[in-house]
């Protein structure tokens, strides 16, 4: 008999070291790769009223998907492209093609566990299973010293872990796939379809990013081997402009265009063929940064996602205050180096690392370390919405790494915005090249630019209130000799 397997690609969207299209390419005679649209995920975001997925993100997802049906069609077979509730495409798929069973990635966060559970309860009475396979992560879970509900609060601890007591899997072989029978594979919707505004392409972007493994494959050779930065990263991960700095992996990691075992075994090589060093064990550091959001998510549940977090903190303080909500979002705090980098996000899906936490800990701090003590789940709704790389686990556990309510308790998470400015924006380019209405401000005057006279201002073109606005926060405090902690 012949065996049919659906292959439901979720935040997988690559060929290469997927186990669970391997494994169905193995299995089946016929495989039926489909991605599902559903449209849930267009949903409003409450209070904030921003799309879960907005333009950029949506961009990204699209060409992800045009590269994957490419990349299939190649291969002899193609993308199933459907729209709606996966429950019920996933069940009429299977009933049409007397499929045995659908293979997927497995999630760790609650609502698309919730879904996985869905799936299966609507699978059981057409004779069909689900069957799902562990892709996100750097570590497999069942390689890790601790089971998932012992997942350790702090990340030290999780990285020692895995450092000493776990290896990296091999990825698993590119698939074999079957041809496609005659079958209506679907139209890739547009921006148009979905209602969403294509965003335009910003010159001042850091990079051009293109979804899709294609893109991901090309910027791993880019970044490590043409340009041979992976020999620097340490060094420039926190710098902020230009596509050299860091690896802006992120976007295609968090969509599954690129395996972070591909980026771990390709940092391996490189440090057999080129260079062992800081930076090369640095980037493998921030992977397992996100390993360790993956499992504290899937350890936590929904806790991550309220505001008073896994640790049950009390939320006294934070206030649902829309207008400074809205300034904030909009790049118009007042405060040059949080504008820039809200104004580098809302062009263009992306931010620094160094960038959101700058502009995370401004929005939230409150209590004995004022800021604007917002309501912090609106500032990772709306980060949600732009993300370009927007993954649960890693957005809302490193909200909840700033808002000090995630599992790992250490250290202090109050940013000096004007320290961190002048360490990591010291000539203003930065701040210049997104707030150019700044552009004759001299750079030693640019971080606390409120704390000028009228009259300086107005010989660099600046009116406070007219053609740049006045601070949300008095930026006097992070000048005083005890001024609020600072980050590194
Ligand atoms: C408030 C806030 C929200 C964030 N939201 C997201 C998000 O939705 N998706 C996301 O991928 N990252 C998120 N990050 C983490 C980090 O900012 C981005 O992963 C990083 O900026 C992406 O740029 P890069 O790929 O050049 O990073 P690199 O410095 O080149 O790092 C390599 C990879 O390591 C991982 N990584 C690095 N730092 C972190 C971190 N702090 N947490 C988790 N993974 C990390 C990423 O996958 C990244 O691609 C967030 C950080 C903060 C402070």
């Amino acid at each position: 008999m012949k065996i049919t397997i659906i292959h439901w690609f979720r935040n997988d969207l690559r060929l290469h070291d997927n186990a669970a299209l391997y494994q169905a390419c193995q299995d089946a005679h016929l495989v039926l790769p489909v991605f599902i649209l559903d449209l849930a995920s267009m949903a409003t975001l409450p209070d904030i009223n921003v799309p879960r997925a907005g333009g950029h993100r949506m961009r990204f997802l699209l060409e992800s998907l045009a590269d994957l049906r490419h990349n299939l069609r190649q291969k002899g077979s193609d993308l199933l492209i459907r729209t709606g509730d996966p429950r019920q495409v996933l069940a009429e798929l299977v009933g049409q093609h007397q499929a045995s069973a659908v293979y997927a990635g497995q999630e760790a966060t609650p609502e698309e566990v919730g879904l996985e559970e869905q799936v299966q309860q609507a699978l059981q009475p057409i004779g069909a299973q689900l069957k799902l396979f562990w892709m996100l992560s750097l570590y497999h879970p069942d390689d890790l010293p601790f089971g998932v509900s012992e997942v350790p609060d702090a990340y030290r601890d999780f990285r020692k872990g895995c450092e000493k007591q776990a290896t990296v899997r091999d990825e698993v072989p590119m698939p074999v796939l079957p041809a496609l029978p005659d079958i209506a594979v679907g139209r890739l919707p547009t921006m148009k379809d979905l209602g969403l505004t294509a965003p335009r392409t910003d010159e001042r972007a850091a990079i051009h990013f293109v979804g899709g493994e294609t893109a991901a494959l090309h910027r791993v050779a880019t970044y490590f081997w043409e340009r041979d930065q992976l020999r620097n990263y340490k060094h420039t991960r926190n710098q902020l402009i230009g596509e050299d700095y860091s690896s802006k992996f992120s976007a295609w990691l968090a969509n599954g265009c690129l395996s972070p075992r591909r980026v771990y075994w390709e940092v391996r090589r490189y440090e057999q063929e080129r260079k062992k060093n800081v930076s090369t064990y640095w980037l493998i550091f921030e992977l397992i940064w996100r390993d360790y959001f993956r499992f504290q998510a899937a350890r936590q549940g929904h806790r991550i996602f309220l505001a008073r977090g896994p640790r049950n903190v009390s939320t006294i303080g934070w206030e649902k205050d829309a207008d400074l909500f809205a300034q904030w979002a909009a790049g118009q705090t007042g405060i040059p180096f949080v504008d820039a980098n809200m104004r580098e996000l809302n062009a263009t899906g992306f931010m620094s690392n160094r960038g959101r936490q700058n502009v995370a800990s401004l929005l939230l701090h409150r209590g004995e370390k004022p800021d604007l003590s917002v309501w912090w789940p609106w500032g990772a709704a709306y980060l949600e919405s732009l993300l370009i790389d927007y993954d649960p686990a890693s957005n809302w556990g490193n909200w909840n790494m700033v808002a000090e309510v995630g599992a790992d308790a250490h250290g202090d998470r109050y940013f000096n915005i004007y320290t961190q400015a002048t360490r990591y924006d010291p000539q203003g380019e930065y701040v210049k090249r997104w707030c150019p209405e700044l552009q004759h401000v001299p750079a030693d005057k640019l971080h606390l630019l409120s704390l000028n006279s009228a009259r300086e201002l107005a010989s660099w073109g600046v009116e406070l209130g007219i053609t740049y606005p006045f601070p949300l926060v008095d930026p006097l405090k992070w000048t005083r000799r005890n001024s609020p902690h600072e980050q590194d």
